[in-house]
């Protein structure tokens, strides 16, 4: 197998034992996810979010940029094992050299703070895939999860395209700028409207790096079947989130045939180049059907049985991931 996964939280987790004055071990946590797992399921590619709460915080600048330096020194202090990436082709180097490549993302596009200069320097420390928003609004845009709709403080900043509020007009140049500098757009988390917002303004593919579909679960973190079409014809990706709450409108239910029917249903309607994995381990409580990422060979043997071709498990697994951040990333 080799895999490509677009979502997990382990930074973020080993950030808060390192705050804590214990040392984190990403060659073997109690967490989903670490090397030695990792090697077990034939990880290619894992890409770890720098996340940032940023009601906890005081400066959603400086702990994105603790977090960047966290995964410098987890890529040093792992490198037997993982390899940092810059360009596309170090995925590629990374595997020959039998190495797992680590990709730099954030999750909560307020650690730019609205600064466009922030994004230039997060690019020059590694970071590739930006999540416009967690479930708060930033500078860029307002999120998906919010109970309340209700129009932000400062209307005239706000390009709003229905009745619920999108990107920002800083949010479309940073958008802008992610796009020209090869910055892949994830569109998790964001609204609706925000999602239209995007999709008006790019060219290039972009994606939603842990979403599932909406018509199976109706959750309003999943994608509507118009956007996951969207997604196809531009060319990017959804990759399958295991929580259970975005799998099942019953969490409880949740089994691996909950996974099934996302993915039949996004194969149908997106086609075989949309899908790729975005597990959002260690983000997420445990899910008992795809505990960690130890276990991920049941899911693809249940694809199998269910009479999914190996040629499109292996779009799933890792090609149609690899094929966007080819196109994105330079
Ligand atoms: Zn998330």
């Amino acid at each position: 197998m080799s895999i490509v996964d677009l979502h997990c939280d382990t930074l973020h987790e080993m950030l808060k034992q390192k705050l804590k004055g214990e040392h984190y071990n990403l060659y073997k946590r109690a967490g989903h996810l670490d090397v030695e797992r990792m090697q077990e399921s034939g990880y290619m590619v894992q890409c770890f979010a720098a996340f940032v709460d940023k009601e906890q915080v005081d400066s959603p600048y400086e702990r994105g940029k603790l977090l960047a330096r966290m995964y410098k020194e987890m890529c040093s202090e792992y490198s037997p094992y993982i390899a940092p990436v810059y360009h596309y082709q170090d995925i590629i180097n990374n595997e020959r050299l039998g190495l797992i490549s680590a990709v730099l993302t954030i999750e909560e596009g307020g650690v730019l703070e609205g600064n466009l200069e922030y994004l230039r320097e997060f690019y020059e420390k590694g970071v590739r895939m930006i999540t416009l928003t967690w479930n708060y609004p930033n500078e860029i845009g307002y999120p998906s999860c919010l109970e309340e709709v209700s129009i932000p403080d400062n209307p005239a900043n706000w390009k709003v395209t229905g009745e619920y509020p999108g990107l920002t007009k800083r949010g479309i140049e940073i958008v802008e700028m992610m796009e020209s500098r090869g910055i892949i757009v994830d569109v998790s988390h964001l609204s609706d409207a925000g999602f239209w917002d995007v999709a008006s303004i790019m060219k290039k593919p972009f994606l939603a790096s842990h979403s599932n579909a909406r018509s199976i679960c109706g959750h309003k973190r999943n994608l509507s079947d118009a956007q996951i079409r969207t997604i196809a014809s531009r060319g990017g990706v959804i990759g399958l989130n295991y929580c259970a709450e975005f799998l099942e409108d019953n969490p409880a239910d949740v089994t691996l045939e909950s996974f099934m029917r996302h993915i039949n249903h996004i194969l149908r309607v997106g086609g075989s180049d949309v899908l790729a994995l975005g597990s959002d381990f260690d983000g997420i409580e445990t899910n008992p059907a795809l505990p960690h990422a130890g276990a991920l060979e049941r899911l693809f043997d249940l694809m199998l049985r269910s009479g999914i071709p190996m040629s499109v498990v292996d779009k799933i697994q890792s090609e149609n991931a690899l094929r966007m951040m080819k196109e994105v990333m330079r």
